[in-house]
């Protein structure tokens, strides 16, 4: 459980201590993990000049809108060392210290060395810094935990109430990246794009072999477990390709979305699986929905059914959905989202029949990395200046879950088994 009474006052108290306002002006170190740079080397050759320019997401909030002027161009790649998240200028002209590195996992990364004095972390659920309880109470001077993308299950978030740290996420800014990919996905896997394409490119033509797992989605029931920013704009996508739309989620839609998209609204992931040609997750990784997708609940799907998951590896089972692809019981499974991250070299989601999948890519595109790093920067001025992070950002602060947080996850630890990441480099 998150915290009890008593917890809570211990919270406060190590607050005083750690708390995030306390040392608010003071040189801070703010340690950030990044993916590697490209093997062909930094900066790559840009495939375009320019991104399109975003005021206001589809709900009205604006995109991130920070004071200083960004130290970086929209479309330039940030999220990988060499690219630092646009963040040594602004840090080193406040007199603040930016240490970053990919070096993440296992007790004798360099991450693990720099984050016993750090102040503020900074990591990417594509590349996550996993900060357990055990890394929490080592940081002493940790303040706060920022996510550049949205999703902060890779932060022991009981760990972090406990001990009054900060949690941020930028919410909104890549959810619309993440729906296109989940569209993608839906579309090749159903049309068997990526066994198609390795034909071509293998220099053949047998167009039987191309076609013998490929149909269309219209007509097809599609369904989203969680209508939120993601999930809606999944449907709002696939409604003209004429598919019969369903979803499950805590909340209803107005009755307004319900009858423009022509929805049917299920009360639970199994009542809706059943009915599904194509099921695709949407929802956070927290307690109640870790391992959601397991032997039982495939179990209830239609066989022959598509599974997109671009939501985190941990919703689902590992091993059971290998063994529904191998079986038929799912025709396909695709996402971006694995656990741990990177994945061990032998995980079996490399290897497995009829998937899709690629390394978590769809919320760092180019156009999402200007519009997260444009918000680490604008919860930095917050943090920095005293000031009031916005509430859609917020997840956790004075120990216990707040803002958007206490809205979109359910007390608990969502990080255990995270130390197995280290087997990506070990192997
Ligand atoms: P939102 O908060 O807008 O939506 C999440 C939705 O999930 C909410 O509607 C929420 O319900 C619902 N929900 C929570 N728990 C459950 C549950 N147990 N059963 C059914 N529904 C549930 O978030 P986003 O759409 O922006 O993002 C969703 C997730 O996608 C993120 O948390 C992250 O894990 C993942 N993501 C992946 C990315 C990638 O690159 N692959 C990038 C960005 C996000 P309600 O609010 O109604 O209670």
């Amino acid at each position: 459980m998150l915290a009890s009474r008593s917890m809570r006052s211990v919270a406060r108290r190590m607050g005083s201590a750690r708390g995030l306002h306390a040392s608010a002006r003071q040189d801070m170190k703010v340690l950030v993990a990044l993916y590697d740079d490209p093997e062909t080397g930094y900066p790559p050759k840009y495939a375009r000049d320019d991104i399109p320019h975003i005021e206001k997401y589809p709900d009205g909030q604006t995109t991130p809108t920070p004071q200083s002027e960004l130290p970086f161009q929209p479309g330039e790649l940030l999220g990988c060392v060499s690219g630092e998240l646009g963040l040594r200028k602004f840090l080193e002209d406040r007199g603040h210290t930016l240490v970053v590195t990919s070096d993440k996992d296992g007790p004798d990364s360099q991450f693990e060395k720099e984050l016993k004095d750090a102040d503020i972390v900074i990591s990417q659920p594509f590349w996550p810094a996993y900060m357990t309880a055990e890394r929490i109470a080592k940081a002493k001077n940790l303040k706060a935990c920022l996510t550049a993308g949205i999703g902060s299950d890779h932060v022991d978030l009981e760990a972090a109430c406990k001990n009054n740290v900060t949690v941020t996420e930028v919410t909104f800014c890549n959810s619309i990246s993440v729906a296109e990919h989940v569209c993608m996905h839906i579309l090749t896997l159903v049309r068997n794009f990526v066994p198609a394409h390795k034909i071509v490119c293998e220099g053949g033509w047998n167009i039987a072999d191309a076609v013998s797992r490929s149909y269309d989605v219209e007509g097809m029931s599609v369904g989203t477990i969680a209508a939120g920013r993601i999930g809606l704009a999944v449907l709002r996508r696939m409604a003209p390709f004429d598919c019969k739309l369903h979803y499950t989620d805590r909340h209803r839609l107005s009755p307004e979305v319900e009858k423009e998209l022509n929805l049917t609204y299920h009360e639970t992931v199994e009542d809706m699986v059943k009915v599904c040609d194509v099921v695709t997750i949407n929802c956070p990784l927290h307690p109640e929905t870790e391992n959601m997708m397991n032997e039982e609940m495939l179990s209830k799907f239609k066989r022959g059914a598509y599974l997109i998951n671009t939501a985190r590896g941990k919703i689902c089972d590992r091993d059971a959905i290998k063994r529904a692809l191998e079986s038929g019981q799912l025709a396909g499974y695709a996402g971006d989202v694995w656990f741990p991250q990177p994945p061990p070299r032998d995980h079996p989601w490399r290897t497995m029949p009829n998937h899709g999948m690629t390394p978590h890519i769809s919320g760092t595109s180019l156009s999402a990395q200007h519009r997260y790093a444009a918000g680490v920067i604008e919860t930095l001025e917050c943090i920095f200046d005293n000031k009031p992070i916005r509430d859609e950002y917020l997840i956790a602060q004075n120990g216990s879950l707040a803002g958007v947080g206490a809205h979109s996850y359910s007390p608990g630890n969502a990080t255990g088994g995270s130390d197995e990441a280290v087997k990506f480099k070990n192997k």
